[in-house]
């Protein structure tokens, strides 16, 4: 199945591949073809190995302990702070914040920032491209708060750029937006949005649970005040994530949990608050995910984002050229600047259909509103059935989905 024209722009796409086992697997029969991964990217050989390495061989609790595997556990956690400090630029280690992932630190930020610096007449802006996770937390703010939710449109997968100069306004204390959109795969253009929150007095938090994995993370460049991601949309396990904050906004938040190691000292009277980022890692983390996420981040890195890159675009625009030839298919979202996702419906059939159908031949496509209801209700569809490729994936893949597709059009219809 694997040809030798899969090596692309340099990617050795089949020495990747060897490096994640579930890809050996079959489904239905069929070998697996894995087009799920921007709602989890499947796991290489060496995060595998270095979970089972944390329990094996230094499994314990951190900061607290004075004996070696208490030393050896802590310095691995610390060294993955420092492996995401570096993956997205951070200034400091104390503004890399271990989270569950990017809805925990959404929603860090909302109740902590939120609650102590949104008032009543106070509005937020986000977009109707927005992941769930990017707009329950700040409705229920709102809501509390009485401040008022605005929401930057967007067309054919597009922000609109002018909307959302008219939309800014003293009363904005924050923009919160989707770095690249998981369901139909736009690169928003986050640096703009940012200079023009700033000049508006407004703070602005970036979703960038899709963006971490395929494009270069600076957040001192692009001038973010937060960032949060997810270590499994990035090869990494599931149960670990990083928020990122400036430390100047860091330290003036309040705790989000109270408990263990984020205290310096407690009495029953009053609490000292540990420093940064401890203030904000209540009770034992999740240690062994976290050390695992340094793992993964090297693994990316050392591959290469910008090949990989490449070669997803190659995947994307092959797969694209080929779903419009495809009877009443129709692509959502055809934004100029994308990432290796495509979104799609097909006349008359309902997605969920066709979703069955490729996994009976061992495709895994997501089908579905994608987490973003609102979206998919500008669009005035119910769902799509969605397409995203990584690193491993293949123009022979593509084929498959293609022939499958052809194979349930034909059937449905
Ligand atoms: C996956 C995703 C989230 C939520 O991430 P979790 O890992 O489920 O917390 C938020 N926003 C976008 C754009 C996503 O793709």
């Amino acid at each position: 199945m694997i040809q030798s024209n899969t090596i692309t722009k340099e990617l050795d796409v089949f020495a990747i591949r060897k490096q994640f086992p579930a890809l050996n697997r079959q489904v239905k029969g069929q070998p697996l073809v894995y087009f799920d991964n921007a709602a989890t990217t499947q796991k290489p050989q060496v995060v595998i190995d270095a979970l089972v390495d944390y329990y094996t061989n230094y499994n314990a609790n951190v900061h607290r302990g004075i004996h070696t595997l208490a030393e050896e556990a802590t310095a691995a956690f610390e060294a993955s702070r420092d492996a995401a400090q570096r993956f997205i630029n951070a200034s400091s280690r104390e503004e890399i914040i271990f989270t569950r992932g990017t809805t925990e630190g959404i929603n860090l930020v909302a109740y902590s920032w939120g609650r102590k610096n949104i008032n009543a007449g106070d509005e937020i802006i986000i977009t109707e491209m927005e992941h769930h996770s990017n707009i329950v937390p700040w409705q229920m703010l709102c809501e509390e708060k009485g401040a008022v939710l605005k929401v930057i449109p967007q067309q054919d997968g597009e922000l609109l750029l002018d909307e959302y100069k008219k939309l800014l306004s003293s009363k904005t204390k924050l923009v919160s937006v989707v770095h690249v959109s998981n369901a139909l795969g736009t690169v928003n253009p986050v640096s703009a949005i940012i200079q023009l929150a700033h000049q508006a007095g407004a703070l602005v938090m970036v979703d960038g649970a899709q963006s971490t994995v395929h494009l270069d993370i600076d957040v001192q460049a692009m001038d973010c005040d937060f960032f949060a991601f997810s270590s499994h949309k990035v090869y990494g396990p599931t149960g670990i994530g990083v928020l990122y904050g400036k430390k100047h906004l860091l330290e003036a938040m309040p705790p989000f949990q109270g408990g263990g190691e984020m205290i310096k000292e407690v009495t029953l009277e009053k609490t000292t608050f540990n420093d940064l980022p401890y203030k904000f890692e209540a009770g034992t983390p999740n240690i062994g995910d976290a050390v695992v996420l340094k793992a993964a981040l090297d693994f990316v890195t050392r591959i290469g984002k910008e090949k990989v890159r490449n070669h997803e675009i190659e995947l994307l625009a092959y797969a694209t050229e080929q779903l419009v030839q495809l009877p009443g298919v129709r692509i959502i979202g055809t934004a100029a600047t994308k990432v290796s996702v495509v979104s799609f419906v097909i006349d008359k059939i309902h997605p969920q259909d066709i979703g069955i159908l490729l996994d009976n031949r061992g495709i895994a496509v997501r089908t579905g509103h994608h987490c973003a209801q609102p979206l998919m209700h500008c669009f005035g569809i119910p769902g799509t059935i969605r397409a995203s490729f990584a690193m491993y994936n293949t123009k022979e893949e593509v084929d498959q989905l293609i022939v499958g597709l052809q194979k349930a059009i034909k059937m449905l219809l």
